[in-house]
Parts: structure tokens; sequence; C-alpha cells
């Protein structure tokens, strides 16, 4: 009888210790899955979801179906897309209204101020990314095909809009769009990256059959939130836009097709070229940033060359490329340091091998390098990177 109240109590210590564990339990499974929900390079990134038309304006129309109303559903699909990367998603509108001033309805003015007021909800919250989203028509039927436009002038607009493109046109097996740069006011005037994805032609029967179906309009959203982040695994922190001062006339071809990248030989005592083919009409195509990335991201690949040593950390990323009065300011993920295999000898030749490679493209003439956003760190600590490498002899 006495002992009764004690083994009560045993019991509920025992009973609340097992509750405990399973709370710490459960809190932990809930943060790991939080964790690696927002661990992406989406995370708080602003994205502002335009859905195009809207209220007064129908945009396209066929058969009872209004362009508005699709471009609102599948930018309401987007948004819970990108919400549940971790980004910080803002639309233009989320019901059916248009952003005409009062008693404006008509003319040319009346459209540029209500395209107007779009854009400055994504310069008003200082976005990361603008996507309008709009339904295609055309006269004749047979055309169809989901595209996406980017202002000619911008390389990141450029950029996101390939990598969405390529993921819409996996739903569309015969779809052999590329993205184009198109003429928009919308992405003309928009300062940060922005790109018009037409999500289908309404005027075709089997596209516009396809638009009616909510699994098809999730598959669409699905698909530009894949490509949104694909954009910012690339660059995490988005491309900046260069000032192109410098005359980018002419590839860095030593020979007809190739380029070099500079590693070190085996006894680090000289910098040996390899080449790297291209093609040149495709060279002639990029902007001076694009092949300053391009030239950055495969000399980071490493030398295919046995005898040669690699420089740059391989997880290393390039967080942005700038390229301004023929300076190229590199700001490299901290990789390049944390991953840094060697001492001052090394230090020196991974420099040389960076400078080397970017100042063979002509237009550059220096390289200052960033490390996270960093000026002045140094990647071994034996070289400050507090001033610009220029153009090696
Ligand atoms: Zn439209």
């Amino acid at each position: 009888m006495l002992h009764q109240p004690i083994i009560v109590f045993i019991r509920r210590i025992w009973i609340l210790g097992v509750l405990t564990v399973f709370i710490i339990l459960l809190i932990g499974a809930g943060s790991m899955k939080l964790s690696a929900v927002f661990s992406s390079n989406l995370k708080n990134k602003v994205i502002v979801i335009d859905p195009g038309h809207g209220g007064a304006d129908p945009g396209a129309q066929n058969s009872g179906l209004k362009e508005k109303d699709i471009n609102l559903d599948v930018s309401l699909r987007l948004r819970e897309s990108l919400e549940s990367k971790g980004c910080i998603v803002i639309m233009t509108r989320e019901v059916d209204k248009d952003f005409y001033r009062p008693g404006f309805v008509l003319g040319r003015m009346a459209k540029r101020s209500e395209l107007d007021k779009r854009v400055n909800i994504a310069t008003e919250n200082n976005a990361d990314l603008f996507i309008s989203v709009h339904t295609n028509s055309f006269p004749r039927p047979n055309t169809y095909g989901m595209e996406t436009y980017y202002h000619l002038k911008s390389s990141p607009g450029k950029a996101l809009a390939e990598l969405i493109q390529k993921q819409l046109t996996q739903l569309q097996s015969d779809n052999k769009r590329k993205s184009k740069a198109g003429d928009y006011y919308l992405i003309n005037q928009s300062k940060i990256p922005a790109v018009i994805v037409e999500v289908g032609f309404i005027s075709n029967t089997r596209e516009r059959n396809l638009l009616l179906s909510n699994d098809y309009r999730d598959s669409i959203a699905a698909a530009i939130g894949t490509g949104i982040e694909h954009y910012f695994n690339v660059f995490p922190q988005g491309i900046q836009e260069s000032v192109q001062t410098v005359s980018q006339e002419g590839p860095p071809f030593n020979s007809e097709n190739t380029y070099k990248l500079y590693y070190p030989s085996s006894d680090l005592e000289s910098l040996v070229p390899e080449d790297r083919h291209i093609n040149r009409s495709l060279w002639s195509k990029l902007t001076l940033v694009q092949k300053s990335n391009l030239v950055l991201c495969e000399l980071i690949q490493g030398p295919q060359t046995v005898t040669s040593i690699r420089t740059i950390a391989p997880k290393t990323k390039i967080l942005s490329l700038t390229i301004q009065n023929g300076i190229a300011t590199i700001d490299f993920s901290k990789d390049i340091r944390d991953d840094f295999p060697g001492g001052a000898l090394l230090e020196d030749i991974t420099i040389k091998s960076i400078v080397w490679s970017m100042t063979q493209i002509p237009g550059i003439n220096a390289v200052s390098i960033l490390i996270n956003g960093e000026y002045g760190d140094s990647i071994g600590g034996h070289i400050l990177l507090d001033h610009t490498f220029p153009i090696q002899p």
C-alpha cells in the first residue's frame, strides 16, 4: 500500500521522459524538414509575379477563354511553387483587376501607365526577378508552343529566359523554340532581370485544351519554378548588369577555333595553356560578361591534361561577375579559400591562372577578386586580394 504512490510517481516520470524524447525527436524532424526546404539559393529571394492583363483588359481571347484568367491562375500556382522553395513572392495582382488610372482605359499613354504600375511594384520592393505571365494567340491556328522573352541587352534576363524555356520545352517534346529577345515595354522598363513567359497559344486547339486542365497548369508553374531555381543555383546572387565601355571585338582565339585556359605545370614552375574549342559564331553572339563567365566556369572545371594541376577548388561558385572599364570583378564563393590545398606558390599561380585566362578576352585588362562579397580577403593567406591584378605580359 505504501509503495503505490512511489510507483505511480516513477511511472509518471517515465512517461514524461518518453514524451520529452518524443517531442525532441518531433522538433528535430520538423526543423530538419524546414532546413531541407529552405536551404536552397532561393531562400528570401524576392520574386515579383505579374499575371498579364486583367480587369478591363482581357488580353487574347478564344472560344470564351480569356488570357487574363489563364495568366492569373498559372501565376497563383507559380506563387505556390516558389513559396514552397523559400522565395518571397509579390503578385502585381491576385484578382481580376487592371492598373488603369480611372477614366484612362484607352490610348497608348493609358497602357503605358498601366504597365508602369506593374514594373514599379518590382522596383519599389527591391525585387530580384520580375516574371510576367502571358498567354499567346496567333491568326494561324496550327501555331503552338510556349515561349520565353528577355531584353536584348540583359544578360541575366537572357540566362533566366534560357533556363525557364529549357524546363518548359520538357513539357512539350515537339517544341523547338528557344528563348528570344523581345522588344516588350515591360521588360524594357524593368531595372531588374525580367522575362515574359507565354504559356501557350489559345488559338491552337490542342494547346487550348491542355491549358484548360489544372494538372497542365500545375506542371507549367512547376517548370517555371524549376527554371528560376536553376538560375539562382548558377548565380546565387544573380548576375549584375555590366557597363561595357571597352570594345569587345574579336574572340580570344589564339588559333582558329580555340581559346586557352592556363593551369600550372606539375612542378608549379610555369603556367601551361590548354586549348578549349568553341564555335566562333556562338562566341560572337555572347556578351562580354557571358564570355568571361564561360571561360571562368571552364577554368573551375579543371585541366584535362594529367600533368597539369587544378587551381580553383571544384566546389567554387561564381557569385557574381561584373565588368567595368576593362576590369573584371569576380566574386567567388568562399570555397575557393576554404578548400584551397596549397601554399604561397600555388596561391600565386592560382591568381595568375585566373588573370591570364581572363585577360586573353579582348576587353578585359585586369581582374579584381572578391571572396563571398568581401574585398581584400585571401585565397591561401599569403596574397591579399586588395588590388586589381593587371594583364600579364
Ligand atoms: Zn498578353
